[in-house]
């Protein structure tokens, strides 16, 4: 009876290593050079999309269709090359004195800012006249201002005229927070660049080389697969995570995106890799979403073609950031769904599995979007913990913990078997 009992002990956590072994290999593979953070640059989405697929295939998860991708196509920005910029004489470091902004436009500039304060800039008619000024004085050819401290109000206003001005001079934004970088879908004619304001010095003059190209049909993939449940009659699962991330600005920096999102498809992976060994009641899709980052592109598409009825499917479940945990996990749509939200804790508490599960409303920050507003129940979780690192180069595969992730493993598994829905 012993070795019985030690023998199931030891299997079971056998079995919970492996999981966390091939998690941490595949959010490492993902995050690693070679996929170029997952973006547009040298096809790192591509690279990523076909690495999902053979995962899907090697756990034995199979195509919907002929094979697993769902294509669309969108416009995207991006930065393939020279990615200089010069302060007087020294030169900088992408992605930890400066970045540019996702909309950026590229060239070679020696630029000499004139630096005007919030209040000019927010005031169209002293604006103007300083713009005027430059023009005719020809001592300034570039706009800077330092956004350190202000309100998200004011920040706002702030953003539209960056995209206003850099239709016409380039911009150069001094910032004390951390970098957060993003995707945009369009370029603007001049370079907007944040610089950090630990390296900032007054009156420099600077040298810029940047290329930006902007890509106006680019191709992304969804990835998706499915295992077939026990019993037909039961209104299938879906679980979903974005795979792509920011990609390169230059041919030097890129973002690894580990916790965003590949430790959510890591999740995502290990659930089919569960559900292929232990058979489910109901089936179960497994969607790895494209083009998130760049407006949630691919969610959209799914909505608009679904590749499964929209009405059949029993709830929706979307993950991202789950590398850690330590503060517990946080549902967005949790007030849509007070059944199931009470279920999830439910589970939580019984079993003591993570710190807490935090309640949230409705919000258009991830896939879930298209499908609650297509009428399709689900939720949204992300993992809470001292990661802060968010689209930034320091979201890499060493600063993740995995802590929590057996535990979300556990919730997730237990969840899509015995969901309610209101
Ligand atoms: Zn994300």
């Amino acid at each position: 009876m012993l070795k019985l009992v030690l023998c199931c002990i030891l299997s079971y956590s056998f079995a919970g290593f492996a999981q966390l072994n091939d998690a941490r290999r595949i959010t490492k593979t993902l995050c690693s050079e070679e996929f170029h953070g997952r973006g547009y640059v040298n096809n790192g989405v591509e690279i990523a999309s076909q690495f999902i697929a053979k995962e899907f295939k090697k756990i034995g998860a199979k195509p919907i269709k002929r094979n697993y991708y769902q294509a669309f196509q969108h416009a995207v920005n991006t930065f393939p090359g020279e990615m200089l910029v010069k302060q007087n004489e020294r030169v900088l470091k992408p992605g930890t004195h400066f970045i540019v902004d996702s909309k950026s436009g590229g060239g070679k500039f020696d630029l000499y800012p004139n630096k005007i304060t919030i209040a000019t800039a927010l005031n169209k008619q002293l604006l103007e006249e300083e713009l005027k000024k430059m023009f005719l004085e020809k001592k300034f050819n570039a706009i800077s201002f330092n956004s350190s401290h202000l309100s998200l109000d004011t920040l706002k206003k702030l953003e539209t005229l960056k995209d206003e001005l850099a239709h016409f001079i380039p911009v150069i934004e001094i910032v004390q927070s951390k970098f957060t970088w993003s995707v945009a879908s369009e370029q603007l004619q001049f370079p907007i660049i944040q610089l950090h304001d630990s390296v900032y010095q007054q009156n420099a003059h600077y040298t810029i080389h940047i290329e930006a190209i902007e890509l106006p049909n680019f191709t992304s993939k969804n990835v998706i697969a499915y295992l077939p449940g026990k019993n037909k009659k039961l209104a299938p699962f879906v679980f979903t995570a974005h795979y792509d991330h920011l990609g390169r600005m230059g041919s030097e920096t890129y973002f690894p995106g580990a916790n965003d999102n590949a430790s959510g498809v890591a999740m995502l992976l290990e659930i089919a890799r569960y559900f292929k060994a232990n058979k489910p009641e109901r089936s179960i899709y497994f969607i790895a979403f494209a083009g998130e980052e760049a407006g949630l592109l691919g969610s959209k598409h799914f909505v608009e073609h679904p590749l499964i009825p929209l009405k059949n499917i029993g709830f929706l479940m979307n993950v991202d950031i789950m590398g850690s945990g330590e503060d517990g996990v946080t549902i967005v749509n949790a007030t849509l769904f007070e059944k199931a939200f009470k279920q999830l804790v439910a589970i939580n508490e019984e079993q003591h599995f993570l710190k807490t599960i935090k309640s949230r409303g409705p919000a258009a920050n991830s896939d879930h979007y298209w499908f609650t507003k297509a009428g399709v129940p689900a939720f949204f979780m992300y993992t809470m913990g001292p990661n802060k690192n968010y689209h930034d180069v320091f979201d890499t595969f060493d600063a993740l913990s995995f802590n929590e992730f057996n535990d979300i493993h556990q919730i997730l598994i237990q969840f899509c078997q015995h969901f309610k829905t209101n």
